[in-house]
């Protein structure tokens, strides 16, 4: 399962269907054990799907996707194990406002993972040291800034100790002064060796992490290269026209 060839993300001619709207055509993507992917594209090209389908927050209706050895079904056991090997990071941060910073963290771990509320709490404690807002253990949400509700929500799913993660355009959200601190963030994890896929249109980002860009464009992925092939010449006109826009 570990060996380095064998992708532990494989899609193959994934499609999926909103009522009679496709939101997925055909998708085909391998990621390797340790790949920084990074995927770009249109508003409604499908990015979030794509990547929803990964952790089965959404179902794809043809194809196939295997997830670390794992054939994605509706199986509840399969999902257990998708779920604890896939970690995701959204746009909205998502944490629970009722709960300090400290009890966001330790709530997965020692409801899913069973962890004592001891070695929970010091798991939570080492993450939140990693993304440098340890003093910020006992505050509720609100009381922080964008940039650090979103750096508390990498800490969260860190501390389920993922295979992966999937980051869904993690400073969309954000004020510009704060998209800064959560790159850096996602650029030392990316340096630690973690399997990441990030939808993102910081392409300054892309340039210094990713191992491979995708470029998606009404459902389907339209390229996908080195960063230095695709930002110097992308092969497709519709990527050229997208770059031009947003570089
Ligand atoms: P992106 O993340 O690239 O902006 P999405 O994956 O969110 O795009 O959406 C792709 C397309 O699928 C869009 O046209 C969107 O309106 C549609 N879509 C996404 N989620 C749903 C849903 N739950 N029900 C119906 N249509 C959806
Ligand atoms: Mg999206």
């Amino acid at each position: 399962m570990s060996d380095p060839q064998t992708p532990i993300i494989s899609m193959r001619n994934v499609s999926k269907f909103f009522g009679d709207f496709q939101a997925l055509r055909d998708v085909n993507l391998d990621v390797r054990l340790g790949e920084r992917v990074v995927i770009c594209g249109p508003s409604g090209s499908g990015k979030s799907t794509l990547i929803r389908c990964i952790n089965r927050l959404e179902a794809h209706e043809s194809g196939e996707i295997i997830v670390d050895g794992t054939v994605l079904t509706d199986n509840p056991k399969n999902l257990d194990k998708i779920r604890g090997n896939v970690g995701m990071v959204f746009q909205q941060f998502n944490l629970f406002p009722h709960l300090t910073v400290i009890d966001n963290l330790t709530l997965g771990p020692r409801r899913v993972l069973g962890l004592s509320d001891a070695d929970a709490k010091s798991r939570a404690m080492k993450y939140l040291e990693r993304v440098q807002i340890p003093d910020q253990a006992d505050k509720f949400p609100r009381q922080l800034s964008g940039g650090q509700q979103q750096r508390v929500a990498i800490a969260r799913s860190l501390c389920m100790e993922p295979r992966i993660l999937l980051f869904d355009e993690p400073t969309s959200a954000l004020d510009p002064e704060m998209i800064a601190e959560v790159l850096e963030v996602m650029t030392e994890l990316a340096a630690s060796g973690m399997t990441m896929i990030v939808v993102t249109h910081e392409m300054g980002f892309a340039r210094r992490v990713a191992d491979t860009m995708v470029f998606m464009d009404k459902g389907e992925i339209v390229e996908t290269g080195a960063p230095e092939d695709v930002f110097t010449a992308p092969k497709s006109k519709r990527f050229g026209t997208f770059l031009q826009q947003i570089l």
